[in-house]
C-alpha cells in the first residue's frame, strides 16, 4: 500500500483504470465462458439424450429377442460419434445386456438395482433401494442432491432418464428402453466431453485475447485520459517549481478546463498574482525604505557632524568654563587678599589711633573710620560669598563644636545692637540638651548673625527671638528646627518672593532707610541649602517676620541626652521670674524648671510684689527672685527697693537680669539688695553656676564687685621673643603696633620666607606669626622647611606658627595645617584677636616647658594651669567704661572656691559620695568658667568618684587637686592683681 502512495499521480491513475478495466473484463468474459461452458453441457446432455434414445429405440429389437450381440452391434455404431467412451445395454433386472467400450478404461456398470428402479418407476425408488444400488458411491453428489426428494428429481425426466456427471467430467446418461410402451431396459451413454472441453479452451483462448487486447486498449486510453486529470496538476507544479525556483510571481498556469482543476487552476494563478502583487508592493516599499534609509543616513551622518561640532564646542566652552571657574576662583583669592590687605591696614590703624591720645573731634573721627571700615569689611566679605557661591565654590567646613555655645554667643554679640534700640533679645534653647555637633559653625554662624541682624534692624520695638526646637533626636543626629522671629516692620507679599534674590530689598525707600546690600539673605539662603534645607519667611506687615529653617546635624560621639548636670542645691528651690517679657519668662521658667526649681511667674513688679507678700503669708516664701531691670510702670530696681526693705517679705536672692550699662546697676545693687547681676541674654550655663553658687554661697555677705576696668592686653608673657614673617609694610607696621602695646613681647621682623627660616634658625623666639603670601618664599613653604629643621634637631622643640592670610577661600586652613602651622588668623584681625591666639600659643608654650609637677594622668599634662581663652571669653563680654567682668567673676571664685575645697576634703574624710559628688562638681564648672582645665578635670575625675562611691584613689586624687588649686587660686590671684594695676 505504502508503495502504492508513493507512485506519481499518472502510474496511479493508469493502475487504477487498469484494475477497473482488468476486472470489468474479467467478470464479463467469466460470465460468457460460464454461459457458454454451461449451453454446452446441456447441448450435450441434449445430443446425448437423442443418442440415447436412438441407440436404445435401435436396441430395443435386440432386447426384445435377447439377442446381445445385435444389442453390441447397435453399440458399436457409436465409435463414430466421437466422445462416446463408453455404453450399456441393461435388461430388465439390471444386468448388462450389450456393451461397447473405448480404449478408455472400462467403466463398471451401475447397479442392477438402480437399474431396477427406473425400470420399476419413480415409485418403487425409494432410499434404501438407492442405497442399495451403490449410487451413493458411483455419484455421491447427485445422490445428496437426490436424497431430500429423489422422486421429484427422477421426474424431471420425463423420458425416464438419469443424466450425472462422474469425478472426471463425464456425462452419464440412463435412458429407459421401452417397447411398446413397456420398460425393456436401460441404455447408459458415456461421454467424455472431450469436445465441449477443446470448445471452451478456444473459448478461453479467444476470452484471453480479448482481455489483453482490451487492456493494452485500456492502458493505451488511460495513458490517454490521465492527462486530462495529470495535465492540470502537472503544469500546476511545474509553475509551482518554476516559480520555487526562479522567483518569478508573474508566472501564470493555462487554464484548460472549467471542472476543479480549472478553479484549482485559477485560484493558483490568483495566489501568484496576491504574491506578484506584494512582491511588486515589497519591491515599492523596499526602495522607499531604501529611500528613507539613505535619507536618514545622510540626516543622521550630518547630525552626527552637528553633533560633533556641538560636541567639541561644548568641550572648548567647558574648558574655557573651567578655565574661567579657576580663573574665576583664583581673582577671588586674590581679590579677597588685595581689598583685605589694604582693610587690614585701615582697620588695624584706625584700632592704634584709637588706642593713643586723641581729642574728641579726632576721637570722633576715627571711630567713624573704624564703623565705616567695619561695615565695608562686612559688604567685601559679602560680595565675596556671594561671588563664591556664584561660582559655585562655596563648600561647607565640617568640624565639631558646640551649637549652644554657639548660639548664647552669637545672640551675645548682636545683644548689644538690640539693647541699643531698646530691643529685647532672647535665645530660646532646649534646656538641658547637649548640642555637641559637627557641622560648620562659621556659616551658621553667618546666617544667624544675617537674620538677628536684620530681625533686629528691621524691628523698632518690641522683641527678638531666636527659638530652637528639637525636631527629632538620636544617638548620631540632632534634627532642630531654627527660628528668628521679629516684631519689626514686616514684609508686604509682593516682596517676600523676592527678597532671597540678589540685590533685592523690600522697596527702595527702605535702601535708603535701613541701608545694606541686600545680599545678607540671598547668602544665608544658599547657606541653608548647602546646609541641607531651606530658608523661608512668614510675615505681616507691621508685625513683624519669622525666617527659618530645619538644621541637620551629626551629633559627637560622646555628646549624651540631657547629661547637663544640675546642682542639687536647686532642687525644690521656689523662684519668682519677674519680667515684662513673656519670651523671657517661657525661657527662664523653663531652664530653672529643668534644674528642679519651683518657679512662679510674674509679669510687673505690682504682681511680683503681691505674689511674694502671698507666698511669705503662707509660710512659702520665694528663695530665688530673677528681676527683670527695664519694666513698664515699676522697674527691677524698684522691686529690688520694695523687697529689700519690706519686713513682710523674708529676702530672697536677687539676680537682677539687664541690658543697662553694668555699672550704674551695680552701683544701684549694692544699695537694693541684689545678689547677682547678670547681663542679658543670659547663657544656661551662667544662670545655673549663678544660682548654684548663690544657694552654696548665701551664708556669706554681698559685695559689690570692683569697677576698675581690665584690658586684654594685660595678659603678660615676660621676655617673650616673637618672629613677624610679613612682606607688607602696612600689615608690618599693624601687627608691631599691636604687639608692642605689650612691653614683654620683642619682635623681629622677616621680609619673606627665607629671611623667616634664617632668622629661626639663628635665634630662640616663642612664636612665628606668619604671614602666607610672600615673595621669593612663601609662608606654607617657610614654615614647612622649620618644622624640617626642627624634626632633624631631634629635640622635640616645636615652635607655635600661627598664619596670616587675607585669602578665606575654602582650604587654607588645611593647607597651613599640611604645612605644619598650629593656628590661623584672617586679615584683617583685631588686636584683641590677635592676642587671643598669643595668649593660646604661648601659654600652651609656657605649659609644654613646665616640669610635670603634678600626679595627674596624661590628659592633664597638656593643659595649664589657667587656659588664656577662657578668660578671654569672658573679656569678650566687657562692655567699654564698665567694670570688669572678669574681676568680678574672679573675685567671685576667690571668694567661694575655697569652701568648695574645704567641702570637697571633708565629703572625702566622711567618705560622703552625694556631698563629694555635688561639691566637686561646682569647683569644676567654676573653675572651668574661669580657665582652670586641669583642675576642673582632676575635679571631674573626683566627682566621678563620688559618684561611683569608689574612694580608693580618692586621696592621691586629692593631693593633685590641692596642688593645682593651689596654683590655679594664685595664678587667678595674679590675673585680679594684673587688671588692678591695668
Ligand atoms: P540687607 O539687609 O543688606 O538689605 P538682606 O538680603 O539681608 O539685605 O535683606 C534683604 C531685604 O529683605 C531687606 O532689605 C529688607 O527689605 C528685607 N528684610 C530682611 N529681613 C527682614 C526683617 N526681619 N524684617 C523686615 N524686612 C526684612
Amino acid at each position: 500500500m505504502e508503495k502504492l502512495n508513493n507512485l506519481n499521480i499518472r502510474a496511479k491513475l493508469t493502475l487504477i483504470m487498469g484494475f477497473t478495466a482488468t476486472v470489468a473484463l474479467f467478470l464479463a468474459i467469466s460470465a460468457m465462458v460460464a454461459n457458454e461452458y454451461l449451453s454446452q453441457r446441456r447441448a450435450a446432455t441434449t445430443q446425448l439424450s437423442s443418442l440415447a434414445e436412438v441407440i436404445g429405440w435401435n436396441s430395443t429389437a435386440a432386447l426384445a429377442f435377447g439377442d446381445p450381440k445385435a444389442a453390441n452391434e447397435t453399440l458399436s455404431a457409436l465409435k463414430s460419434r466421437p466422445g462416446i467412451v463408453g455404453a450399456y445395454v441393461y435388461s430388465k433386472t439390471g444386468k448388462v445386456f450389450g456393451e461397447y467400450c473405448t480404449d478408455y478404461p472400462p467403466m463398471s456398470p451401475v447397479d442392477s438395482n438402480l437399474i431396477t428402479a427406473l425400470v420399476v418407476g419413480k415409485s418403487q425408488f425409494d432410499e434404501e433401494m438407492l442405497y442399495k444400488s451403490g449410487l451413493t458411491e458411483w455419484l455421491p453428489e447427485t445422490v445428496e442432491k437426490i436424497l431430500p426428494n429423489v422422486s421429484k428429481s427422477l421426474n424431471l425426466t420425463s423420458n425416464h432418464e438419469i443424466a450425472r456427471y462422474d469425478q472426471q467430467g463425464r456425462l452419464h446418461l440412463l435412458r429407459l428402453i421401452t417397447l411398446d410402451g413397456e420398460p425393456a431396459g436401460v441404455i447408459h451413454l458415456i461421454d467424455d466431453l472431450e469436445r465441449l472441453g477443446a470448445t471452451l479452451r478456444t473459448y478461453y483462448a479467444i476470452a484471453a485475447t480479448i482481455v489483453l487486447i482490451s487492456l493494452a486498449f485500456v492502458l493505451f486510453l488511460s495513458s490517454k485520459l490521465q492527462k486530462v486529470f495529470s495535465a492540470p496538476l502537472f503544469s500546476i507544479m511545474e509553475a509551482m517549481k518554476s516559480v520555487s525556483k526562479a522567483k518569478d510571481y508573474s508566472t501564470r498556469v493555462k487554464k484548460t478546463s472549467n471542472d476543479e482543476f480549472g478553479i484549482l487552476v485559477d485560484q493558483f494563478n490568483d495566489m501568484l498574482s496576491e504574491i506578484h502583487n506584494r512582491d511588486i508592493q515589497l519591491a515599492d516599499y523596499r526602495e522607499h525604505l531604501e529611500q528613507q534609509v539613505v535619507l536618514r543616513t545622510t540626516e543622521l551622518s550630518k547630525k552626527n557632524e552637528e553633533l560633533e561640532v556641538a560636541l567639541r564646542r561644548v568641550l572648548e566652552a567647558k574648558e574655557a568654563a573651567e578655565a574661567g571657574s579657576k580663573a574665576k576662583s583664583e581673582f577671588l583669592a586674590t581679590m579677597s587678599h588685595e581689598i583685605r590687605t589694604p582693610m587690614n591696614g585701615v582697620l588695624g590703624m584706625t584700632e592704634l589711633l584709637l588706642g593713643t591720645e586723641l581729642n574728641d573731634r579726632q576721637r570722633r573721627f576715627s571711630k567713624t573710620i573704624q564703623k565705616s571700615g567695619d561695615a565695608l569689611l562686612t559688604i567685601i566679605n559679602d560680595i565675596l560669598d556671594f561671588s563664591k557661591i556664584e561660582a559655585g565654590k562655596l563648600e561647607l567646613e565640617i568640624h565639631h563644636f558646640d551649637l549652644r555655645e554657639l548660639l548664647e554667643e552669637t545672640v551675645e554679640l548682636l545683644a548689644e545692637r538690640a539693647h541699643a534700640k531698646g530691643l529685647e533679645l532672647s535665645a530660646a534653647l532646649p534646656v538641658n540638651l547637649q548640642m555637641k555637633v559637627r557641622g560648620d559653625s562659621n556659616r551658621l554662624r553667618q546666617v544667624l548673625v544675617n537674620l538677628l541682624g536684620n530681625a533686629i534692624k528691621f524691628t523698632h520695638q518690641g522683641e527678638v527671638v531666636l527659638r530652637i526646637t528639637v525636631e527629632t533626636q538620636t544617638r548620631d543626629n540632632l534634627e532642630l528646627r531654627i527660628e528668628v522671629t521679629d516684631t519689626g516692620i514686616g514684609i508686604s507679599n509682593d516682596n517676600l518672593t523676592r527678597i532671597f534674590d540678589a540685590f533685592s530689598q523690600a522697596d527702595g525707600s527702605t535702601t535708603r532707610k535701613y541701608g545694606g546690600t541686600g545680599l545678607g539673605l540671598a547668602i544665608s539662603s544658599q547657606l541653608v541649602k548647602l546646609m541641607g534645607d531651606t530658608l523661608t519667611v512668614e510675615s505681616v506687615l507691621d508685625q513683624g517676620s519669622t525666617f527659618s529653617f530645619n538644621l541637620s546635624l551629626d551629633r559627637q560621639a560622646n555628646d549624651t541626652d540631657g547629661a547637663v548636670h544640675t546642682q542639687k542645691s536647686l532642687h525644690n528651690l521656689r523662684v519668682l521670674i519677674i519680667d515684662d517679657n513673656a519670651t523671657n519668662r517661657e525661657i527662664l521658667h523653663n531652664q530653672t524648671h529643668s534644674w528642679g526649681m519651683r518657679g512662679r511667674l510674674a509679669y510687673s513688679g505690682e504682681m511680683a510684689l503681691q505674689m511674694l507678700h502671698d507666698a511669705a503669708a503662707q509660710n512659702e516664701a520665694y528663695e530665688i527672685v530673677l528681676l527683670d531691670w527695664h519694666m513698664p510702670g515699676m522697674d527691677g530696681i524698684e522691686v529690688a527697693r520694695h523687697i529689700c526693705s519690706d519686713p513682710h517679705i523674708p529676702t530672697p536672692q536677687v539676680v537682677m537680669l539687664s541690658s543697662a550699662a553694668f555699672d550704674e546697676e551695680a552701683a544701684k545693687a549694692a544699695n537694693v539688695g541684689i545678689h547677682r547681676y547678670l547681663t542679658k541674654p543670659v547663657r544656661q550655663s551662667v544662670l545655673h553656676d549663678c544660682l548654684a553658687t548663690l544657694t552654696m554661697a548665701s551664708t556669706k555677705s554681698e559685695k559689690v564687685f570692683s569697677t576698675t576696668q581690665t584690658s586684654i592686653k594685660n595678659a603678660t608673657h615676660s621676655s617673650v621673643r616673637i618672629l613677624l614673617a610679613e612682606d607688607n609694610l602696612v600689615n608690618q607696621e599693624v601687627a608691631i603696633a599691636m604687639l608692642g602695646n605689650n612691653p614683654n613681647y620683642s619682635i623681629d621682623v622677616a621680609q619673606n620666607g627665607y629671611q623667616s627660616v634664617e632668622a629661626f634658625f639663628e635665634n630662640d623666639y616663642e612664636l612665628i606669626l606668619m604671614d602666607c603670601q610672600m615673595p621669593e618664599m612663601d609662608g606654607f613653604e617657610a614654615a614647612r622647611k622649620i618644622r624640617e629643621h626642627e624634626q632633624l634637631q631631634g629635640n622635640n622643640r616645636h615652635i607655635p606658627i600661627i598664619a596670616l592670610t587675607a585669602n578665606i577661600q575654602k582650604g587654607v586652613q588645611d593647607k597651613c595645617r599640611a604645612a605644619g602651622m598650629d593656628d590661623y588668623l584672617s586679615k584683617p584681625f583685631s588686636q584683641v584677636q590677635l592676642q587671643q591666639k598669643l595668649n593660646r600659643w604661648l601659654t600652651q608654650k609656657q605649659y609644654r616647658s613646665r616640669p610635670e609637677a603634678t600626679a595627674m594622668n596624661t590628659e592633664f599634662k597638656s593643659s595649664s594651669i589657667l587656659e588664656q581663652e577662657a578668660l578671654d571669653k569672658i573679656r569678650m563680654l566687657q562692655r567699654p567704661n564698665m567694670p570688669s567682668i572678669l574681676a568680678k567673676i574672679i573675685h567671685l571664685y576667690l571668694e567661694t572656691s575655697p569652701d568648695l575645697m574645704k567641702a570637697v576634703l571633708d565629703a572625702t574624710e566622711r567618705n560622703d559620695s552625694a556631698s563629694l559628688h555635688e561639691a566637686a562638681h561646682s569647683l569644676k564648672s567654676s573653675s572651668a568658667n574661669l580657665g582652670a582645665i586641669g583642675l576642673a578635670n582632676l575635679c571631674k575625675e573626683l566627682e566621678e568618684k563620688g559618684k561611683q562611691n569608689t574612694f580608693d584613689t580618692a586621696p592621691h586624687l586629692i593631693k593633685c587637686i590641692e596642688t593645682e588649686y593651689k596654683s590655679a587660686f594664685s595664678a587667678l590671684s595674679g590675673e585680679l592683681d594684673k587688671i588692678a594695676n591695668a
